[in-house]
């Protein structure tokens, strides 16, 4: 059969198993592999070179499939793809047809699913393929597992390949965060130099003769703010902390902050946003409410978390000071004015990293405050997993269980972060291990302009969050302990093998196929990339990289 062949067949194969993301169903990457596994006569002679691996404490019990080529010498190249798709919904009445490319265009053909100009234009010039995971990825993986079937019928193949099937990326990327054991234990097995790892996303392109390539992965954080006011009647104001005050503040310094705004080489990060933002209050009443919080996106390029801990302590601080100062003037006002002489209660800002309002927990409460703790923590877990808690309100509690263990009572902040988190990741952080990955780039760049006249751009940074986030670790250590002591959740809902990512640190890369409207029903793959150009340019980067 021929290449192109192939690849078609693997991605309808692939297609057909529905592995929405973070539900049950993802489990078909299994029945899809365990089924390639059985086609491959390399792997058929090699059963523990392939296999499917438990991702540790994962409440839909999801496996990551692996196979591993082993050829001559340590060189290894990590090829990773994601096996979840996002549902398809989106296609209304047609959503059981998303998953046929064949049967989904003829439904778009005979004009039964409206459609703007641009995807006609695409649809009539027979260039694209749709469906629901044709792009996103299920195309490129085609590629990688033809690729893999054929080196694998070679006798003596230089390096080694090993293909991961990652779940969840749409998600939380439990796949890619679960995986690290085994790529770790399979290094120790076999003796393995990891390289590179290679994605397989696809790409948008400004015009159809400028293509991308990645070397990098923006990072994300998810910081919460929770504030902790003081509570009063509406008629005594002045006697209480109104927490919104505060929070509105500290939110009015944060969004779209332009300080945040990050550059490097020829990626910009957008602004931080605020997702979420809501007192803690269950009852309409008129008190002031006790606390508000929300959570905000952001972004980064370069900075690591400890820079941005410091920065919104900072700017949380300011905050803090102003609102004082605004309600000492009010103050001052109303008590010229009325007869009401109470006296105004001296605030104090107080801002604490969720890791220093634990200790302070500690060393108030003890045993008692690791006691309530562990079990509000278990009870946490088990509501998350059964859906009747979300994360964020699991993270609320875990602050306000803290909380009721500090003897002081003032208004306090509290920053902390939400799962997930994405390090930023590009492959200047390692320039030793990067020349080889920069000298095969330079040669696809020339190949492609001279045999397509397609003019191949590198990206610094993939801006869409990836798999490849964990790929490397090259931040000081002490930002694994700022990630450690201050992600609500820490270990039991949501964890990171940082210090294992920090030991693996392999350069990166994504070369990946042209695709349009990623997640919508209109999604496509551009053919000429999948069944050609992507398969000719992936083959030429193994084997530049892998030989001798
Ligand atoms: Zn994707």
């Amino acid at each position: 059969m021929k290449r192109s062949e192939r690849i078609m067949q693997l991605m309808k194969l692939y297609m057909k198993e529905k592995t929405h993301t973070g539900t049950s169903m993802e489990k078909g990457n299994e029945t899809f592999f365990a089924n390639w596994f059985q086609d491959v006569p390399y792997f058929v002679k090699h059963p523990d070179y392939c296999g499917l691996y438990p991702i540790a404490g994962d409440h839909l019990n999801r496996r990551v499939p692996w196979a591993l080529l082993k050829g001559k010498g340590k060189k290894t190249i990590v090829l990773v793809h994601h096996s979840d798709v996002v549902d398809a919904d989106d296609y209304g009445k047609y959503s059981e047809t998303a998953y046929d490319p064949e049967k989904i265009t003829s439904v778009f053909k005979d004009g039964s699913i409206q459609m703007n100009d641009t995807v006609r234009e695409d649809l009539e010039s027979g260039k694209w393929i749709f469906g629901r995971g044709t792009a996103d990825m299920k195309g490129g993986a085609a590629i990688h597992m033809a690729l893999m079937e054929e080196y694998s019928r070679q006798e003596d193949f230089q390096g080694n390949l090993l293909l991961i099937a990652v779940p969840d990326e749409e998600n939380l990327s439990a796949g890619m965060r679960g995986a690290i054991p085994l790529i770790k234990q399979l290094k120790e097995l076999h003796d393995l130099d990891y390289i590179l790892m290679l994605d397989v996303e696809p790409h948008s392109r400004p015009d159809e003769n400028t293509a991308l390539i990645q070397e990098g992965s923006v990072g994300k954080l998810m910081p919460v703010i929770y504030v902790r006011g003081k509570l009063s009647h509406v008629g005594q104001v002045y006697q209480g902390f109104n927490p919104v005050n505060l929070l509105s503040a500290i939110i009015r310094r944060t969004e779209v902050n332009p300080e945040f705004i990050e550059t490097a080489g020829n990626a910009a990060t957008p602004p931080p946003t605020w997702l979420y933002a809501k007192d803690q209050k269950n009852v309409y009443d008129v008190s002031l409410p006790i606390a508000a919080a929300g959570y905000m996106n952001l972004l980064t390029l370069d900075r690591s978390p400890a820079e941005i801990f410091n920065q919104l302590k900072e700017i949380s601080e300011n905050a803090f000071e102003e609102v004082i100062n605004d309600i000492e003037k009010s103050y001052l006002y109303y008590s010229k004015v009325s007869l009401d002489k109470t006296a105004l209660p001296e605030w104090k800002p107080k801002v604490r990293l969720f890791g220093e309002l634990y200790q302070e927990a500690l060393d108030d409460s003890g045993s008692a405050f690791i006691q309530e703790m562990e079990s509000v923590m278990d009870e946490v877990k088990n509501n998350i997993a059964n859906n009747e808690m979300t994360l964020i309100d699991g993270a609320y509690r875990m602050i306000e269980t803290t909380l009721s263990h500090v003897k002081d009572l003032s208004p306090v902040v509290v920053i902390a972060l939400a799962p997930p988190y994405y390090p930023n990741v590009n492959n200047s952080m390692m320039p030793e291990a990067a020349k080889p990955v920069n000298d095969a780039i330079d040669d696809l760049q020339k190949y492609s302009l001279s045999e397509w006249g397609l003019t191949f751009e590198v990206e610094n940074y993939f801006t869409g969050i990836c798999d490849l986030s964990y790929a490397m670790f090259q931040a000081e250590s002490e930002n694994i302990r700022y990630i450690e002591e201050n992600m609500l959740l820490w270990k039991h809902v949501y964890d990171i093998p940082l210090e294992a990512i920090k030991e693996l640190s392999m350069p990166v890369m994504n070369l990946g196929p042209w695709g349009k409207d990623f997640h919508k029903y209109t999604e496509r793959v551009y053919l000429q990339d999948l069944l050609e150009r992507t398969p000719i340019l992936t083959d030429r980067l193994i084997k530049k990289m892998l030989g001798e």
